[in-house]
């Protein structure tokens, strides 16, 4: 057991590591014990993972704690962290889904790479909360006499549809007292509207226009 203070676990990493804790649980889930992705080496000292443990709370900071092992060595992350990123690992595991459903499967490599062009500020990431395209912005709006040209379907913007589908999780597991804040603030992350269309998200959540 390693007992240092433990560091921060940078947004690449903890994007990389959510995203292939995410992807074995549900193997496992579904009863696929082999071949699960392989974790990504220690931040801290780079030796090979083959466990990571979470919680619990570290005692000064109250941020949840992941602990590597073999090494032991500890890392913090924020539950801000956490919901930045809620939107990418969503949707790198709809990606990572998508590969393996062709049976091409996924590169931890590739995984980081992605994490890591998805974190980096100079490479700004495709996600619908890019920090240059804040909520309400019309940056990214189609030309007016584009937009004449589709036919609208409703919308529902993922962080919405990603709370809904919480809705279902909450029902199959009463236990899971936090899932209800996770959706919660999910509805509260909406942007309101699609970003290249301007189309309003249909959730209910959202009060109607008068
Ligand atoms: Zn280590
Ligand atoms: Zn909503
Ligand atoms: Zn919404």
């Amino acid at each position: 057991m390693n007992n240092t203070e433990p560091t921060v676990l940078p947004d690449a990493d903890l994007l990389a590591l959510s995203v292939i804790w995410e992807h074995r649980r549900q193997r496992q889930a579904a009863g696929v014990k082999i071949l699960l992705l392989p974790f990504v080496p220690c931040p801290t000292c780079g030796a090979p993972v083959d466990e990571v443990i979470i919680g619990p709370q570290d005692q000064a900071t109250f941020l949840q704690v992941v602990t590597m092992q073999p090494c032991g060595h500890r890392h913090t992350v924020s539950e801000d962290a956490l919901l930045r990123l809620q939107e990418h690992v969503g949707e790198m595991l709809t990606d990572i889904e998508d590969a393996d459903r062709r049976d091409e499967g996924a590169s931890v490599e590739a995984i980081v790479r992605e994490a890591h062009d998805r974190t980096t500020p100079d490479n700004p990431p495709t996600s619908e909360d890019a920090p240059d395209n804040p909520p309400g912005s019309t940056r990214e709006q189609l030309p007016d006499d584009v937009l004449a040209l589709l036919s609208h379907r409703t919308y529902l913007s993922t962080a919405c549809e990603t709370a809904r589908l919480l809705d279902g999780a909450i029902i199959r597991n009463p236990g899971r007292a936090d899932l209800p804040g996770h959706r919660d603030r999910l509805h509260q992350r909406c942007r309101r509207n699609q970003k290249f269309t301007g189309v309003a998200c249909s959730c209910p959540c959202h009060p109607t226009p008068p």
